[in-house]
């Protein structure tokens, strides 16, 4: 099946009426490689669009966004970095958001206190925010230890609340590591309540729910990919930004032999082998009540 630069078509794309490939837009890759869908469905980057209001004008982005990588971990950015650097590129403000202090990163380490390796691991994120003009969030839970309590909740409703969250990258409902599945799972209901003016923080609640994609796990489990990135130009930078976490690189290498670069040409490549360019990531948008949108929103 073709891919189709901005949408994904249904297996009976042929009887899809009048937007001709012309009218799409032909920077990045967001297409669909498999036909999940029976129906003749048309569908945006960001979500399911009626053939009725498919129109060029209605699938137009809408930039300059606020956009927000929310992850349990410093370094956990790194499936959705080439696209943050496309979104900056094209004039987009960046946030990083991080539940956990990242205290249990030192595995190449042990001897290090929590509360240096916390600051460590502040100081390297931080490094690397700063190269995307980016504001850096730390809501410092316990690394390995994160839970969903009320106070959880009430911080990150803030900070979706402070950063004007207008697309969020989070992480898939399976992973490895059970901070991940808890912030996806955060990001869900706090990027709902964000809106809510029943909860009370010191930000103003969202106008606008934001749209949110979830980025490829660790670990053996299905990731059903359906939008994808073309990061090609953007890669290199990732990777050098990627390095600025040393203490991650360090721990990598010791655990499984390959730092960042090895982890992100492989799988990028792979994805990027998928879809027709060098390197890409690729996402699953959350099919949470808001979060789809009918108007395309990745780079
Ligand atoms: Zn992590």
């Amino acid at each position: 099946m073709a891919i189709i630069p901005g949408y994904r078509l249904g297996p009976k794309h042929d009887m899809l009426p009048s937007v001709s490939h012309s009218d799409l837009p032909t920077d990045g890759i967001c297409g669909m490689l498999s036909t999940l869908s029976p129906t003749t469905e048309f569908v945006a980057c960001s979500g399911i669009v009626s053939p009725e209001i498919a129109s060029p004008e209605t699938l137009r982005k809408r930039t300059p966004m606020n956009v927000a990588s929310i992850m349990a971990h410093q370094d956990d950015e790194m499936h959705c970095l080439g696209t943050l650097l496309k979104c900056h590129a094209r004039g987009d403000r960046i946030a990083f958001i991080t539940v956990t202090d990242g205290a249990k990163g030192f595995v190449q380490r042990p001897e290090i206190q929590p509360a240096e390796a916390a600051r460590i691991r502040h100081q390297e994120m931080s490094e690397l925010a700063h190269h995307l003009e980016a504001e850096y969030l730390n809501l410092r839970e316990p690394d390995e230890f994160l839970y969903d309590t009320p106070e959880v909740r009430t911080r990150l409703i803030e900070a979706i609340r402070r950063t004007k969250a207008e697309l969020i990258f989070t992480h898939y409902g399976e992973d490895y590591n059970l901070d991940h599945i808890t912030v996806s799972s955060l990001v869900r209901h706090c990027a709902m309540q964000a809106r809510l003016p029943v909860i009370a923080t010191e930000s103003a609640p969202l106008v606008e729910h934001p749209a949110i994609f979830m980025v490829s796990p660790h670990g053996p489990f299905v990731f059903p990919a359906s939008h994808f990135v073309d990061v090609t130009a953007f890669e290199d930078e990732k990777i050098e930004l990627l390095g600025l976490h040393r203490s991650q690189e360090e721990a990598m290498q010791q655990a499984v032999g390959a730092g960042f670069s090895r982890l992100c040409r492989r799988l990028d490549g792979y994805w990027g082998q998928a879809v027709g360019c060098d390197y890409a990531e690729a996402f699953v948008p959350m099919r949470a009540r808001g979060a789809i949108k009918p108007y395309n929103v990745l780079p």
